[in-house]
């Protein structure tokens, strides 16, 4: 398998990465020219982008549009990017979750809530950044393996960009995220086998086509730089400062990877004080690889087959792993898993206190913060801050049968007053 991807007659023309300088090799540390490469040369270690920074004012940033590209010069992404069709994701809403904090016996809770993005999910960010980097490249074909959001995501933003987008998913996936893929007109392809084969699928397609860039495989140290806007945002939104805690849902694990670096870079650049934080992860124990190392006091993950409710965040072999354990470790923050019940209760819980109906992934992160508090693992002192990652209404199913009218009535004042509606 090749190491690039892009068609080797593209020129890439000067700032088509902003800032961005390079690619250094997370495990190694070996740098490269930034380009279609995703893997080192050296070690095969995962790349990501290395910037040198200007220096960067909040004015600066707070004078630009009212999404993701008001931190462009953060992001491996030139500065017209906005120009180009795309679907402005971000600027999501930071919610005072009194309520839910009061019943947890949280001293000061926010919900971070990205249900709130163009394809009702965080994917939106992510998304963008890859599609900056494929039209950068001049690379032709949107791809990705997806467990559901990233599908949407792939397909809404190819639509708005006007090329083509193939995108692969496990051909069990729940209903609601095929036709909310399908409809925006790509190429949906169902795979018979869970997401580690479509994965690995798309790894082969990717070394074996030209010009063909998938967005969290090939693409991905630019994709992954998209989740750095969550941390940006947090920080922008809590009046510039960095919160105490963070609890983040784990699937490949490149959010939390990158919500760590986002805060670091602010704390560098002098746009926040440098203040410690402790990153805490979330998974389904029915898919915990990350968790179960983290409590094995392992620094490798050992795949697992996943068996959850928790679709968007069944990876069992998740290609962050070991950062995510680096990450949590160096912060001083835990990973937990929680079952399939607490992630319905979790999401109920929400709902109920806050308002807010999230998917599956937002119940794990929710129920594995109960969790955190009960067991003592989390300050509940401590200023938290919890991502909703993912909308309720693609994953219906999770609560369908747990919630339904209280009393079917006749269309009486009688009848009304009968069933004690008063
Ligand atoms: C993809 C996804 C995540 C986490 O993704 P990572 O692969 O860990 O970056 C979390 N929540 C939802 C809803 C997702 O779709
Ligand atoms: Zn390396």
């Amino acid at each position: 398998m090749s190491l690039s991807t892009a068609s080797a007659t593209h020129t890439i023309r000067e700032g088509a990465f902003g800032n961005g300088t390079h690619l250094s090799c997370r495990a190694c540390g070996a740098k490269t020219e930034l380009g279609p490469f995703y893997a080192c040369m050296e070690c095969f270690g995962p790349l990501e982008v290395g910037y040198e920074f200007p220096t960067i004012t909040r004015e600066q940033i707070e004078a630009g549009p009212k999404n993701i590209w008001r931190y462009q010069p953060l992001l491996p992404v030139p500065t017209d990017v906005a120009s180009f069709p795309n679907t402005e994701p971000g600027y999501t809403r930071l919610i005072d979750a009194g309520n839910l904090a009061r019943e947890l016996g949280l001293r000061k809770l926010w919900v971070k809530d990205d249900s709130g993005n163009p394809t009702h999910s965080f994917k939106d960010r992510v998304v963008a950044s890859a599609l900056s980097a494929t039209r950068e490249l001049g690379m032709k074909v949107f791809a990705c393996p997806s467990t559901g959001n990233l599908a949407n995501a792939v397909a809404a933003a190819a639509a708005r960009a006007g090329i083509r987008s193939v995108v692969f998913i496990p051909k069990d996936l729940e209903r609601p995220k095929i036709i909310t893929t399908a409809v925006y007109g790509g190429t949906l392809v169902a795979v018979d086998g869970n997401y580690d084969d479509v994965n690995k699928l798309a790894s082969e397609i990717a070394g074996e086509e030209d010009g063909w860039a998938f967005v969290n495989v090939n693409v991905r140290p630019y994709y992954s730089e998209g989740s750095k806007t969550l941390a940006f945002e947090i920080a922008e939104q809590l009046g510039w400062r960095i919160p105490q805690q963070v609890v983040i849902p784990v699937a490949s694990g490149s959010q939390l990877t990158k919500i760590d670096k986002g805060f670091t870079e602010l704390g560098k650049l002098g746009l926040v004080d440098a203040t410690d934080y402790k990153i805490y992860g979330a998974q389904a124990t029915g898919c915990s690889p990350v968790a179960q190392a983290f409590r094995d006091g392992h620094d490798v993950v050992k795949p697992v087959k996943p068996d959850t409710i928790a679709k968007s965040l069944a990876i069992g072999n998740p290609a962050d792993g070991p950062y995510v354990l680096d990450v949590a470790r160096r912060t001083g923050g835990v990973i937990e898993d929680v079952s399939d019940e607490e992630v319905i209760e979790g999401i109920q819980l929400l709902a109920r206190t806050e308002g807010i109906f999230t998917e599956t992934a937002g119940g794990v992160t929710i129920a594995t913060l109960k969790k955190l508090i009960a067991t003592g693992q989390i300050d509940p002192d401590a200023e938290t801050v919890i991502i909703n990652s993912g909308d309720g209404l693609k994953t219906l199913d999770a609560v369908a049968d747990r919630v339904g009218p209280k009393v079917t009535i006749p269309a009486s004042y009688d009848a009304f007053v009968k069933a004690g509606l008063q």
